[in-house]
C-alpha cells in the first residue's frame, strides 16, 4: 500500500513536545512503511506567522532526526490553488458570504428566543444571519462560509461515507453536520485568505497524503474535511488521529507552553532520545 504522510505545523509560536511526538509519529510510520515523510508549513494567518518560528521549525525538526523531502510547501505560496477551490465549490452553489463579526455573532446567539448556544469544532454554531446573502454579492471584507444544509443536498456527500468506513467518527448524518458542526468558514473576513478546512483539504490533496496522521484535537475537524473532499471530488485519505500530549495536570500543551518547547529542552541539554522517551516513543 502507498504510503504518504505529513507533518503540517503552523508558525505561529515554537514547537513543543506535542508537536515532536506528532512529526516523530508520522516519520516513523512512514519510514516503517516504506513510504514517503512531507512537510507542509501551514502558514495563511499572516498576521500570526513569522519567519523565525519557521526558521525554528526546520531547526528543530532537523535535530529530533526528521527528515523530509525538498520542497517544503507552504501555504502562503499556494493561495491561487485555494481560491481555485472556493470557486469550484461556489459553482455548486454552496458557499455564501458573510459579514458578520465575532461580536455579530456573540449578539445573535443571546437573543431570547436562541437558548444556549451550541459548539461545534470551530466555536459558537454560527446562527445563519448572512445564510441568504449571494455569492455574487461577496465583497472584499466578507468572509466565506459553507452552506451545510445545501452541501448536504449534493449527491453522493453523505453516502459515502456510510460505504467508506474510514473512520467511525465519520459515519454521522446530516442532521449531526447541519446542527452540530454548521455553516464553517472556509475564507477569513478581510484578509480574503482560505481558512484551514479548505487550505488543508487542497493541500492532502496536492502533495498526494494518503495517511494523515495528527492528534486527536482535529478529530472534529476530520468529518468537514471528508465532506470538502466529497464535494471537491478530492481522494479521501485515512486519518488516524494520536492521543495529546500532556501536561502533569493533564492539561494539553498549547503553544505559549515555552517551557515545553523543544527549543527550552535543546538549551537545557536534552538529546532527541530523551525527547523521543518523553513522548512515549
Ligand atoms: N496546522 C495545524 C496545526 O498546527 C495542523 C493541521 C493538520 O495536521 O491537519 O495544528
Amino acid at each position: 500500500m502507498r504510503f504518504v504522510t505529513r507533518f503540517a505545523p503552523s508558525p505561529t509560536g515554537q514547537l513543543h513536545l506535542g508537536h515532536a511526538y506528532s512529526a516523530l509519529l508520522a516519520h516513523d510510520m512512514a519510514q516503517e512503511a516504506g513510504g514517503r515523510f512531507l512537510l507542509r508549513i501551514e502558514d495563511t494567518d499572516a498576521a500570526r506567522c513569522t519567519e523565525a518560528f519557521e526558521a525554528q521549525i526546520y531547526d528543530d525538526l532537523e535535530w529530533l532526526g526528521v527528515r523530509w523531502e525538498e520542497p517544503v510547501l507552504k501555504q502562503s505560496q499556494n493561495t491561487a490553488a485555494y481560491d481555485a477551490a472556493l470557486s469550484v465549490l461556489a459553482d455548486k452553489g454552496v458557499l455564501y458570504p458573510c459579514s458578520c463579526t465575532r461580536g455579530d455573532i456573540r449578539r445573535a446567539m443571546s437573543a431570547p428566543q436562541e437558548g444556549a448556544p451550541l459548539h461545534g469544532p470551530d466555536g459558537v454554531i454560527y446562527p445563519g444571519t448572512c445564510r441568504d446573502r449571494l455569492w455574487e454579492d461577496r465583497t472584499d471584507t466578507d468572509a466565506v462560509r459553507l452552506d451545510m444544509r445545501k452541501a448536504m443536498t449534493q449527491a453522493g456527500a453523505l453516502r459515502q461515507y456510510e460505504e467508506t468506513g474510514i473512520h467511525p467518527a465519520l459515519r454521522l448524518t446530516a442532521e449531526h453536520f447541519i446542527d452540530q458542526i454548521g455553516d464553517v468558514v472556509l475564507a477569513r473576513r478581510d484578509t480574503r485568505t482560505a481558512a484551514y478546512h479548505l487550505s488543508v483539504v487542497v493541500d492532502d490533496a496536492a502533495q498526494d497524503i494518503t495517511h494523515v496522521i495528527r492528534g486527536e484535537d482535529l478529530a472534529t475537524a476530520t468529518p468537514i474535511h471528508v465532506l470538502l473532499q466529497q464535494l471537491l471530488g478530492l481522494p479521501i485519505p485515512i486519518y488516524h488521529h494520536h492521543k495529546l500530549i500532556r501536561d502533569e495536570a493533564g492539561k494539553r500543551l498549547a503553544k505559549r507552553d515555552d517551557a515545553r518547547a523543544i527549543a527550552a529542552y535543546r538549551a537545557d541539554g536534552k538529546t532527541p532520545s530523551e525527547i523521543r522517551s518523553m513522548v512515549g516513543l
